[in-house]
């Protein structure tokens, strides 16, 4: 079985997540089927949803297009306080021998050992829990963060985030903040990836100049098979490829179809035709995986963690080599993640 280390799950932060460590057949994602899938490691999102998450007003603009308003901001105490819990679950889980938290990439490596507990690399995606002075970034270095999207899709001290709209160029405002700029100087400083995925593009931009690591956007696709605000220009492709980086393919329907519908009844051939696009204009080193499990609607031919073996399947069936679907699979990965930490 070819080992797989996926660039984004939401199983943490999922409201009905119960305990990670037992077989459940809710959601996308346990330690059980992660397992069954051939999942030996992946970065885990610590997520702090919006105050008016279930109130949220999909409109349509002039001539069908979708927009999906920003949420709201999240305030900075409300958000360390969860992100610090959601924490602290993770740390349990290494606690009892479940699962690994990725401090050193030789704990990524360790992971590929048959029995291994699989490695988790702690993420926060949206940066509300760190303080605007970044007085509490070391605190959580120690605690095990490695890797850190300084925003999602909302305002927050460090960025705009990009909104859900579509069809939509990815530039829908300004990026990054002076404090922004300050964070990423200072993820570089302790070795924390950025991540790019919920970045607008003025923002990706401000990260490109600064070229603190490879470019990373963890889950996301082409924009030129999908004209989402979410998914990546060519221009943008070509820069994460030009500086070592990689696409996490994101495994959410909206993202991978052409019209955007957020429907399971997607086939699998639509993740291999992004993954094909991104490794004919850059190179196959700058694909990767980034289901986004527990985050979105997820292919219901792939149906959760345990069906990923279908996904390397689907990249074989795509004209992928072994060799290949390896290094989508795991190396990849584990090149940034290992440029990123030391
Ligand atoms: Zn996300």
């Amino acid at each position: 079985m070819i080992p797989i280390f996926d660039g984004h799950n939401d199983a943490l932060t999922r409201e009905d997540r119960g305990d990670l460590a037992q077989r459940s057949s809710r959601g996308h994602l346990d330690l059980p089927r992660m397992r069954e899938g051939g999942m030996r490691g992946g970065i885990f999102a610590i997520f702090t949803p919006s105050p008016g998450e279930q109130s949220r007003q999909i409109t349509f603009g002039a001539k069908g297009q979708y927009i999906e308003p920003l949420a709201e901001p999240v305030g900075q105490e409300v958000a360390a306080a969860h992100a610090k819990a959601t924490a602290e679950y993770l740390l349990d889980l290494e606690q009892q021998g479940e699962a690994a938290v990725a401090r050193f990439i030789a704990d990524v490596d360790a992971a590929r050992a048959p029995g291994a507990p699989p490695v988790a690399v702690m993420h926060l995606e949206g940066a509300e829990a760190i303080d605007a002075g970044l007085a509490q970034l070391q605190a959580w270095y120690e605690r095990g963060l490695r890797s850190l999207g300084p925003v999602w899709s909302r305002p927050n001290d460090f960025a705009h985030g990009v909104p859900f709209v579509f069809p939509s160029s990815p530039d829908t405002g300004p990026g990054l903040t002076e404090r922004g700029t300050a964070l990423l100087a200072a993820c570089a400083e302790l070795g924390i990836l950025v991540d790019l995925s919920h970045l607008n593009e003025a923002g990706f931009w401000d990260v490109a100049r600064v070229e603190p690591g490879p470019l990373v956007a963890s889950h996301s696709a082409a924009h030129a098979l999908c004209p989402a605000s979410r998914n990546l220009t060519d221009r943008q492709i070509d820069a994460i490829g030009a500086g070592g980086g990689l696409v996490g393919i994101v495994f959410a329907t909206p993202f991978l179809r052409p019209d955007f519908a957020d429907d399971p009844e997607t086939p699998l051939s639509l993740i291999v035709e992004h993954a094909r696009y991104v490794a004919d204009r850059i190179g196959v080193a700058h694909v990767a995986l980034g289901s986004d499990f527990d985050g979105a609607t997820i292919p219901s031919a792939l149906g959760d963690v345990a069906g990923l073996p279908r996904v390397l399947a689907a990249l074989a069936d795509g004209g992928f080599s072994r060799a290949e679907i390896e290094a989508i699979s795991w190396q990849n990965w584990r090149r940034v993640l290992d440029a990123w930490w030391r």
